[in-house]
């Protein structure tokens, strides 16, 4: 018979680990929701050229790392990279941005898919949170936005993280920009790896996003933005740095932080893992400011910010960093019939007591005691409830905790409410 194993950079999450995706996706939530953004669920598929279009079809999520096929229907689409793009589609195709004045604060939160080496944190199905802001773009915005980021880290008892910020400017600076680095990059393109070549024709920024290049002295001594940055610009930043400072956000500007697409605009962020293990420098999140992204997938021209981190690392660092205190993995009740007739009222107690909110379980295959305490085991139940001849015909149950052992005789029709009482 064939034996299947699930897909290279998959997980199946059960158990304590779904759990706790569970737990984290409900505390982000919560404090995404306190910040004022909504949830938007988009479908995990959207048409190519979302992604082509806004990512950038030279970038390495297009060109190597996206699951696209064809539909019945010949037409090409693509499992969700990421998120801001079907974000920002959604955006516009339901005219989100009513009359231009108002600003959209979404977060959205799901499966992600790109074709990726899987190692330590990196998957090719893995799972993110993510928020964005449409409509306006301010610095006062930004920094509310990147603060939630931070907010959000400090509820989950994350330490040791650095906020990294930077700014590319608006369109202006960042053009003067692109002219210096098309100079500078022309002398320098032998050393410089296949890739690179092909992003020097499109867009030389994006030679700054490299992996194979990351550590290139080429890429590190080539031209900064800030010496690029126009008057404007440099107030932005300047006003977005003392804003962080005022809240007390400790950060470190990077002048290498980049991004390469040409519809970001001044602020870029992330947020970088502090540790002595095999997660320390990892980006756990990621953003910035879009000054041309709606625009650019068919919308009115008006900015948006976001971010996103991948909840897969946040567990691993939570893990690590042993902050999950404790997980109530017990259920409330784990009821046993000893015969037949009891089993039957075992499951009508069972019931009564889930549609009062209570978690119960029973064992389905035996009538034996000491069989059914052994299947309760895995479920660690707070209470056992009891129920035998006597117990059925006295419409009288026998509760027991299961830690101190204590043991009660309570009229069936309470059994519900006395647990909700006592656990
Ligand atoms: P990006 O969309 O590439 O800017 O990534 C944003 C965040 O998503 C990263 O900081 C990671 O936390 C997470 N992430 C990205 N790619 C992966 C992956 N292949 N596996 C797990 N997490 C990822």
């Amino acid at each position: 018979m064939a034996s299947y194993q699930k897909v290279k950079g998959t997980q199946d999450f059960f158990g304590l680990h779904s759990k706790k995706l569970r737990l984290l996706e409900a505390n982000i939530k919560k404090t995404a929701e306190s910040f004022g953004f909504q949830e938007m669920k988009t479908p995990i598929i959207e048409h190519t050229e979302v992604f082509t279009r806004s990512v950038g079809d030279d970038s390495d999520i297009v060109s190597k790392e996206m699951y696209t096929f064809e539909d019945r229907g010949h037409r090409s689409i693509t499992l969700r990279p990421e998120g801001t793009a079907p974000v920002v589609r959604a955006y516009i195709e339901n005219k989100l941005y009513g009359n231009g004045n108002s600003i959209s604060k979404y977060y959205y939160v799901g499966p992600m898919f790109r074709y990726e080496r899987p190692q330590a944190g990196r998957y090719r199905e893995f799972h993110q949170f993510g928020v964005e802001a449409i409509g306006h773009g301010s610095p006062l915005l930004d920094c509310d936005v990147i603060i939630s980021a931070y907010r959000l880290f400090q509820k989950l008892g994350i330490s040791h993280i650095t906020l990294k910020i930077n700014s590319i400017g608006d369109f202006e600076s960042r053009s003067y920009y692109r002219n210096a680095l098309e100079v500078y990059f022309k002398e320098q393109l032998e050393g410089l790896c296949g890739d690179c070549h092909r992003r020097y024709e499109k867009n030389p920024m994006r030679i700054l996003d490299c992996k194979v290049d990351k550590e290139n002295p080429i890429l590190k001594n080539a031209p900064k933005i800030k010496d690029y940055l126009n008057e404007a610009s440099r107030e932005y930043f300047s006003e977005v740095c003392k804003i962080l400072d005022r809240f007390q956000i400790k950060y470190v500007v990077d002048e290498g932080l980049v991004r390469g697409l040409d519809y970001y605009t001044d602020t870029v962020f992330e947020y970088i893992m502090e540790s002595d293990d095999e997660l320390n420098g990892l980006a756990i999140c990621a953003g910035g400011k879009y000054g041309g992204l709606v625009h650019e997938l068919g919308g009115p021209d008006l900015p948006g910010i976001g971010y996103a981190f991948g909840l897969d690392r946040i567990i691993s660092i939570l893990d690590t960093q042993n902050k999950w205190g404790t997980i109530d993995t017990s259920i409330d009740a784990f009821v046993i019939g000893l015969d037949p007739e009891s089993k039957l009222m075992a499951l009508e107690v069972a019931n009564e007591c889930r549609d009062a909110g209570l978690i119960v379980e029973l064992d389905y295959r035996s009538t034996i005691l000491k069989t059914q305490f052994k299947t309760s085991e895995a479920f660690n139940p707070k209470y056992f409830i009891i129920i035998g001849e006597e117990e059925r015909e006295s419409r009288m149950i026998t509760i027991k905790n299961s830690q101190n052992k204590t043991q009660e005789r309570i009229a069936m029709s309470m059994c519900a409410s006395w647990i909700k009482e006592n656990r």
